[in-house]
């Protein structure tokens, strides 16, 4: 099983690994740059090799990067539209450095041509040679957020060119609270997605307990068992044939000994 959170990159890349295993993790979800500034640190290849090699001798998933939450290619301001477009090319190139992972996103908010906007973007940030695959994040449809269904993000793909380089994350807070039930109607959830966007573009699950009922739209996320979705849900999801290979990245609001905690349990329920 794939299991890990998300982890400080303030220590640079071999530290995050080390970190992983401290959690008992196999992989792990980081910030690229600042979650809420934008700007990034210089990447250095040594750092970067030293973490490649302890994947590779751990046996470790793929990671899901996330981008920071300043990133909204679809706001209504064109300077925040093209301070996000920098970010995210920068990325891209930031992210061939670990060749093959994921780089998940959130769609972003704010404009009416939302949708329009975000694949434009795309079109103009993906290239042929990268290596890593982007992940639009579902999201919980707070406020004017793109992304609230899975409707949504099928039209994002559809306008994308290359779109072999796009895939999906789901958040099981953010479906829960969209007003997707994965607690007792996980398997049609499941053949919605596959139906509406495929099930082979699901790439990774943030694995979130929610505070609040479904269809909140809200996004506040709960400890695994502690919320409305509740252990036995998330037991079904983490060993449903459809999800049981894909990297679980867990966003829980825990510190070390928490995350430690969940990531153990969760592996005893497999
Ligand atoms: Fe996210
Ligand atoms: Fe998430
Ligand atoms: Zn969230």
């Amino acid at each position: 099983m794939y299991i890990g959170s998300h982890i400080s990159a303030s220590k640079g890349f071999e530290a995050m690994g080390k970190q992983a295993l401290k959690l008992g993790a196999n992989t792990f979800a980081f910030f690229t740059r600042n979650p809420r500034g934008g700007k990034a640190k210089e990447i250095d290849p040594a750092d970067v090799d030293k973490l490649l090699a302890l994947m590779e001798e751990h046996h470790f998933g793929k990671l899901v990067a996330h981008a920071p939450y300043t990133m909204n290619l679809c706001a209504a301001k064109e300077n925040v539209r093209n301070f996000s477009m920098e970010m995210f090319q920068d990325d891209l190139k930031r992210m061939d450095y670990l060749p093959g992972n994921y780089y998940n996103f959130h769609p972003g908010q704010g404009a009416e041509q939302g949708i329009e906007m975000i694949a434009e973007a795309l079109n103009g940030a993906l290239f042929e040679e990268q290596t890593t695959t982007v992940l639009l994040e579902t999201m919980a449809g707070k406020g004017s957020e793109v992304g609230r269904s899975f409707e949504e993000l099928r039209r994002i793909i559809d306008l994308v060119d290359l779109d072999d380089k796009l895939g999906v994350c789901l958040d099981t807070c953010h479906i829960w609270d969209g007003g997707y039930d994965v607690v007792d109607h996980l398997d049609d959830v499941l053949n919605e997605f596959d139906q509406v966007i495929g099930l082979d573009r699901l790439k990774a699950i943030h694995l979130n307990d929610s505070m609040n009922p479904l269809g909140a739209h809200k996004d506040r996320h709960e400890k695994i068992g502690q919320g409305h979705l509740g252990l036995e849900a998330i037991t079904r999801i983490i060993n449903h044939p459809a999800l049981k290979e894909l990297p679980f990245i867990l966003e829980t609001p825990n510190d070390d000994e928490g995350y430690t905690n969940e990531i153990a349990m969760l592996r005893k329920l497999r």
